[in-house]
């Protein structure tokens, strides 16, 4: 079987010519002997595919020497954690916008491990289909937390100047990272799981403005101290050697591509299907239309029935991965960049045969 239209929400889409690199050089690495997979992490060859991964992904982003890239594990799920741990000082308020599931996640582990929080937007009163544009700060902010996308109910920010400037600004950009361009300025930390735009599941990019280091929390466990990962390049344990190494590549196709066009194309992928969704009266979006996310296309069909046959018959014709996610339902087709432009024509054509067929 060729591959699939995977429209899977994550672990997704990979660049085909990065899988056929990642095979091409499986067995014997350049010619060294033995894959990447064995390769100490200390080893010199293994430093330059580490340093490589890093160095593309500050001239992506236009990083300067002021800020860290970081490759953790423990996903986006950590740093939730992580960010709130240390960055929450004494009678500081992490502030948080709560647009979804993950957000709202972040915002509960902080509340978890007793620090001081503030919900400074909501949009759980509509059942996260909009997103907040305006955002009461608390006193003491240590920062503002948002999600730039919202990978379950299909809302993004796509538009960060709406965010106040004269507070930390904090980014769970796990589902939209490296989507468009961004200017990494404004943020103080960003962190992204790699496994739906940048890589496979294993490695989670954090990026951080380092003078916010400098008031971080001591005494918190090694491992979840961002100093720790500072101070020793990423590399105080074992990263996760072999997913970074597929980073690196990813984010060599992004650079050749460059952010714009990426966007550019992102944008026309989405709209083949939501322009499917806006002249039917079978298929309906679930979330505000000027918040709908390039990343992950949500609808509904007119009963649970039809959604069904919907994804079963989909799957026969090679496009996979349509199902909402389990504690919204409907459908979700996840567009990453690696998608190709023929699986969103593909789904589109097939949304309109569907209905012709079963309205
Ligand atoms: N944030 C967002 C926006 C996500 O989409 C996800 C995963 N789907 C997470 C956080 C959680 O990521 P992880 O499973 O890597 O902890």
């Amino acid at each position: 079987m060729e591959r699939i239209h995977n429209f899977s929400a994550g672990p997704g889409v990979l660049p085909e010519e990065v899988l056929k690199e990642v095979q091409a050089d499986l067995f014997n690495y350049k010619g060294k002997g033995l894959s990447v997979m064995e390769m100490s992490h200390r080893s010199k060859e293994y430093q330059e595919i580490f340093d490589d991964a890093r160095a593309t992904m500050k001239r992506i982003l236009n990083v300067g020497d002021d800020y860290e890239v970081l490759f953790l594990q423990g996903g986006a799920h950590t740093q939730f954690l992580m960010v709130a741990m240390n960055l929450i000082q004494e009678g500081k308020v992490g502030n948080y916008v709560l647009t979804g599931e993950w957000a709202s996640k972040a915002y509960k582990e902080a509340k978890k491990i007793g620090k001081l929080t503030h919900v400074a937007a909501s949009s759980e009163d509509k059942n996260f289909s909009y997103l907040p544009k305006t955002f009461n700060l608390s006193d003491n902010a240590a920062f503002l937390h948002y999600c730039s996308n919202n990978t379950i109910f299909g809302t993004e920010y796509r538009n960060d100047s709406i965010f106040p400037t004269n507070v930390p600004l904090v980014c769970d950009m796990s589902s939209d990272f490296l989507s468009r361009p961004l200017d990494t300025k404004k943020y103080a930390l960003i962190y992204a799981g790699a496994q739906k735009n940048i890589g496979p599941a294993g490695a989670t990019a954090v990026i951080v403005r380092k003078d916010i280091i400098e008031s971080f929390n001591t005494g918190l466990p090694t491992m979840l101290t961002y100093k720790t990962h500072i101070d020793k390049d990423s590399m105080y344990n074992t990263p996760s050697t072999f997913p970074v190494y597929v980073v690196g590549l990813v984010l060599k196709w992004i650079e050749k591509q460059g952010l714009e066009n990426i966007e550019k194309n992102n944008i026309l992928k989405a709209g083949y299907i939501y322009n499917v969704i806006d002249n039917s009266e079978f298929y309906t979006g679930t979330v505000a239309k000027e918040d709908r996310s390039l990343m992950n296309i949500t609808f509904r069909l007119p009963n649970e029935e039809l959604e069904a046959k919907f994804i079963n018959e989909a799957k026969k014709v090679g496009i996979s991965g349509i199902k909402g996610h389990r504690s919204v339902g409907g459908c979700r087709a996840s567009a990453y960049n690696a998608l190709p432009n023929i699986a969103c024509e593909t789904l589109a054509q097939f949304m309109v045969d569907f209905e012709k067929v079963n309205k």
